[in-house]
């Protein structure tokens, strides 16, 4: 019998990573480049990625999927902001991969296709109801209703990095104030160890980590703090969807009971008993991958008919 596999782009502002994934939501192959700042040289790198990857795929792809940073308008069929990709800002994305893409494709945030990865293919299998939450630079996630990736009226839901936690936190890109993105990602811990000691010798959140792993008393409050709006957010998601996991994907996953086990106990407190009891809050497990692996099985679907 011959097997079949699907593609999928994983489109962000620093990278572009691209793969091809089994029946069984197995990459088989996978690679990346750096994203272009302009929209032409994009589309030539996604072009000549696309080629690459037909070459270097076991066999046919019969569907590809892009998971885009940024507001994906599902009516409008563009981005209509990314500002972690400006470029991409109201261009057509679809008639322009229409040129070179010779199987039918799909295009969604990126977010929302890694938490769709997770749930066919990784730490959510077999799950009816799942929140994914990245907590890294920013704070991504996505949201799968019923076995289905919940995108919202326009393609915008499960922003919930950019619901607020603390109303009269720091300004935040979106317009909002207080998002908890600004209030518990990875830039925050470090700024949160800058205000604390007045030091400007921290470069990253990993040189935080180390501090707190030693017992630095400003490290562990950092810690502390993030953790604290982080489990702010997770009751929010708690109480409003009642999902049966919430899953934590992104870098400070890492830093493990530094930062989860605080923000499991805060959002214990601040959400009902019976849901929260019923929730599992677990890490996620596709890593870096899960955007590519939930693109291409989210267009593997749709071609099937069954989304
Ligand atoms: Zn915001």
């Amino acid at each position: 019998m011959k097997t079949y596999y699907d593609a999928g782009f994983d489109i962000g502002g620093t990278q572009v990573k691209y793969g091809v994934i089994d029946p069984e939501g197995r990459l088989v192959f996978k690679s990346k480049v750096r994203s272009p700042e302009d929209i032409d040289d994009f589309l030539a790198a996604l072009e000549e990625a696309w080629i690459s990857l037909k070459a270097k795929s076991p066999g046919a792809i019969r569907s590809c999927g892009f998971g885009v940073a940024g507001f994906y308008s599902l009516k409008q069929k563009k981005v209509i902001q990314s500002p972690n990709y400006p470029a991409l800002d109201g261009y057509p994305l679809v008639p322009a991969f229409r040129r070179f893409i010779d199987v039918p494709f799909r295009i969604g945030n990126d977010a929302n296709m890694a938490a769709f990865g997770e749930y066919k293919h990784g730490a959510g299998r077999g799950v009816r109801s799942l929140v994914l939450l990245t907590v890294g630079t920013g704070i991504g996630s996505g949201i799968i209703l019923d076995g289905k990736l919940w995108e919202g009226e326009g393609g915008y839901a499960g922003e919930l990095g950019h619901i607020t936690v603390n109303p009269e936190g720091d300004p935040c890109p979106c317009g909002g104030r207080g998002c908890l993105e600004t209030e518990a990602s990875a830039p925050r811990l470090v700024k949160n160890y800058r205000s604390l000691t007045g030091e400007t010798n921290v470069a990253d959140a990993r040189d935080v980590y180390l501090l707190a792993k030693s017992g630095d008393a400003a490290a562990l409050k950092s810690f502390k703090r993030c953790a604290y709006y982080l489990g702010i957010g997770l009751g929010i998601v708690i109480n409003l969807l009642n999902p049966e996991k919430i899953l934590i994907g992104g870098g400070v996953v890492s830093a493990g009971k530094l930062l989860l086990g605080p923000a499991i106990e805060e959002a214990r407190r601040r959400s009902h008993r019976v849901s929260f009891a019923g929730c599992r809050i677990e890490k996620a497990a596709l890593g870096n991958d899960a955007g590519l692996v939930g693109a291409a099985a989210w267009a593997r679907l749709k071609k099937r008919g069954r989304g």
